[in-house]
């Protein structure tokens, strides 16, 4: 694990001492008031009242800086470490707009949580009292699940989480990029719950329609957070070829602390930051040349533009407008075919469909192909749960309250955006359970 582990150095590395993220607080202009809020507590999906915890800890008091972190995200120390903060909180940052260095809103909110979930400043947590507003079973552990539990139990309701893998966290523990984060501090910050009173069951997948009539018999609301599923596949000839990967699998294997196989050559199919993030490894296992095929320009690719520069710094190249149509080799990979694209005019809704160029066929060299192409929706819950209803891959829900067309289910995160990041989640989550919150008040659930 070492070993692995010393290739994946952070990109946003802790702050070293109260010092340190002190200094860096004291940058911080404290925008906003009552009238109008801060621009990055705005720009914060989970609305963490950013200049109230960076306030905290420039007066050095990093436990008060985490309460106040907390009360709006249970798993801020994730998201401290994976939250695409350019384009959110530090983006938003006045500085940046001046022309300065945007204050390192990350770092410190890293800093202030690992205190209170890894470092000295561990408090003793209070399971909220007074009457109970209901039983609430959440589904999924992943950071949308976790937030729901948290902010359910800060309302009143016993809270019941059931994942199905053996530890919290979701993608952030299975799939977002060990540069990021590994695993820690998922574990403390799901302790931190269960020591509130949230119970958590591992190891519990809710597997089908019995299963949920169980817990539809058992609790007054539930909460969707699963997630997506699988990758979708590329269903192109060689796909079953030693040397071709579907994204997931690999990097889960790449968290687990084993090297996850890797060759000299790689090709990285796709244009989303999964495709980004299996690029970036590669080169960290040691890969020689790591190439994303897209079928789009750079200008269409659904990966954050400064996540695809910080690729090409790093070595990664791309080839656009171009299309896998197959892949070659006897039984170990040689090489992707391709086949050059052009774009369409746009369509009614302002798509570009890719419109293959007929002779421009070539194989492209490699003796490992990654496909991160996207994951494919938990459609079959729609089987499962009267009501439940997609469009388009996603869960529909009512976009203020996160309710399903079933009025006991509600959903938040991927499985509702279609898969965007771990904050976005959290804010779905609470979403859901302020509604439940004000739902059971009114109807009186309490049991
Ligand atoms: C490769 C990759 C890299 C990423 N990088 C970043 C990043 O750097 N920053 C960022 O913010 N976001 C990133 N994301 C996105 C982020 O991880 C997700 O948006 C976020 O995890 C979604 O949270 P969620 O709670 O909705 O679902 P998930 O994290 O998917 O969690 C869902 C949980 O539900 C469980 N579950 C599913 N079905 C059942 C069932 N029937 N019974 C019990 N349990 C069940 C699953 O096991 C899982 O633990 C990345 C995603 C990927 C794929």
């Amino acid at each position: 694990m070492q070993a692995v582990r010393s290739r994946f150095g952070e990109l946003r590395p802790a702050l070293r001492n109260l010092g340190e993220a002190a200094v860096e607080a004291e940058r911080c202009l404290s925008c906003g008031d009552a009238y109008a809020p801060a621009p990055c507590a705005v720009a914060c999906p989970a609305g963490i009242d950013v200049p109230g915890f960076i306030r905290a800890l420039s007066e050095g008091d990093p436990g008060r800086a985490a309460d106040v972190i907390f009360r709006d995200n249970p798993v801020g120390g994730s998201c401290a470490r994976v939250c695409p903060t350019p384009v959110l909180c530090e983006g938003a940052c006045v500085l940046e707009h001046e022309g300065e260095r945007a204050v390192s809103i990350a770092r410190l909110q890293r800093f202030a949580t690992d205190y209170r979930l890894l470092g000295p400043g561990a408090s003793r947590e209070e399971q909220p009292e007074g009457p109970r507003l209901g039983r609430v079973a959440v589904i999924g552990a992943g950071p949308g699940g976790l937030a729901c539990a948290g902010e359910l139990n800060a309302l009143g309701f016993d809270v019941t989480v059931f994942e199905a893998r053996p530890a919290p966290g979701g993608l952030v523990r299975y799939a977002i990029a060990p540069y990021r984060q590994w695993q820690e501090p998922l574990d403390e910050e799901a302790d931190r719950l269960r020591r509130r009173g949230v119970t958590l069951r591992f190891e519990t997948p809710v597997d089908g329609p019995q299963a949920l009539r169980r817990l539809e018999a058992e609790y007054d609301f539930l909460y969707l957070g699963v997630g997506l599923g699988e990758d979708e596949a590329l269903d192109l000839p060689g796909r079953d070829l030693s040397g071709v990967d579907l994204a997931l699998p690999w990097i889960e294997q790449l968290k687990a602390g084993r090297a996850a196989a890797v060759g000299e050559r790689v090709a990285v199919i796709g244009g989303g930051n999964t495709a980004i993030d299996v690029a970036r490894e590669a080169l960290r296992l040691g890969a020689r040349d790591v190439t994303v095929i897209y079928r789009r320009t750079m200008s269409e690719m659904p990966a954050y533009a400064f996540e695809v520069e910080e690729a090409q710094a790093e070595g990664v190249r791309f080839l656009w407008l171009t299309l896998p149509t197959g892949f070659i080799g006897a039984h170990r990979l040689q090489g992707v075919a391709c086949q050059y694209v052009r774009l369409s005019e746009p369509d009614a809704a302002g798509h570009r469909r890719p419109e293959a160029l007929p002779g421009t066929d070539f194989v492209f060299p490699c003796d490992t192909a990654i496909s991160a192409i996207g994951q494919a929706p938990r459609r079959i819950l729609a089987e499962w749960i009267p009501g439940l209803e997609f469009q388009g891959g996603r869960l529909v829900v009512d976009k203020e309250t996160g309710r399903t067309g079933n009025p006991r289910y509600y959903a938040g995160g991927d499985a509702v955006n279609g898969g965007a990041t771990a904050v976005q989640a959290v804010s779905d989550g609470t979403r859901a359970a302020r509604a439940i919150g004000r739902r059971a008040q009114a109807k009186g659930v309490a049991k």
